[in-house]
């Protein structure tokens, strides 16, 4: 079996003891690819600093997170462009817009996404969303920029049965984290509904720690008690889970 965490900053840990049980637990667990987006700038050389260390584990995405776009957010897209032509990588990301903090960059993160959603496609990559609170206005960039190139993975997908048809119809995966684990959030029945075929699996490590350690920093091993859930609602075993999308996440980044 082989789980695929589509989303991790995994990265953040530095230290070299801990890093390395971090890794190893995920091995234990079955879950031997690892997808990391970096957010900004200074968080490139992370990065690939852990790519280095687990290269048959580790994947790189680059892109420039919605929270990191202030003032600042053209030299930060410069120095993350220059990544991208020096480095292998495997997705934009991760790219969108968050509402939720703070809304004063809104026509700034716009920008930001539209311009990082050309990189995509002029190297032919998906591109991995950050959205929060901002559903329709990431899903109007979308359709403007909708094209037979652009394609790529809903991080963190958190809305209703109609927004998720709505990316599935248009050709995005939907990432399923540890909120499908919170009673109340709703997500559950809202993967009960819609095709293995539309999901990719992820942790966003060290943030949304799936039940039964909500509430402590969560980690890439983790990963298995999403699957496990999203095994129940789909009333089949975590095998076909690992299989069909890890298999997903073979199709939208090309590895
Ligand atoms: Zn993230």
């Amino acid at each position: 079996m082989v789980l695929t965490d589509t989303h991790t900053h995994l990265y953040y840990e530095t230290d070299e003891v801990k890093r390395a049980l971090l890794i190893q637990r995920c091995k234990d667990n079955s879950i031997n690819r690892l997808f990391l987006p970096n957010v900004d700038a200074s968080s490139i050389p992370m990065v690939f600093g852990l790519q280095a260390s687990y290269p048959d584990m580790c994947y790189p995405m680059m892109g420039l997170h919605p929270c990191s776009v202030k003032e600042t957010w053209e030299e930060e897209l410069e120095a993350i462009e220059q990544a991208l032509h020096q480095h292998k990588i495997y997705a934009i990301g991760e790219i969108g817009i968050d509402l939720y903090w703070d809304k004063t960059h809104l026509t700034e993160q716009i920008q930001a996404f539209k311009k990082q959603i050309g990189w995509a496609k002029a190297l032919k990559l998906p591109i991995d969303i950050h959205c929060r609170d901002a559903f329709d206005e990431v899903y109007e960039v979308l359709l403007q920029e909708q094209d037979n190139d652009l394609r790529g993975i809903f991080h963190c997908f958190g809305g209703t049965l109609e927004q998720a048809n709505k990316l599935i119809d248009i050709g995005f995966y939907l990432g399923i984290g540890g909120v499908v684990t919170y009673k109340n959030a709703g997500l559950d029945k809202v993967v009960a509904q819609i095709s293995l075929d539309n999901i990719v699996l992820e942790t966003d490590s060290p943030y949304l720690t799936p039940v039964p350690y909500r509430g402590k920093p969560n980690e890439s091993s983790y990963l298995i008690y999403i699957a496990q859930k999203v095994a129940e609602m789909q009333q089949t075993d975590l095998e076909t889970v690992a299989a069909i999308t890890t298999e997903n996440s073979k199709k939208v980044f090309g590895i």
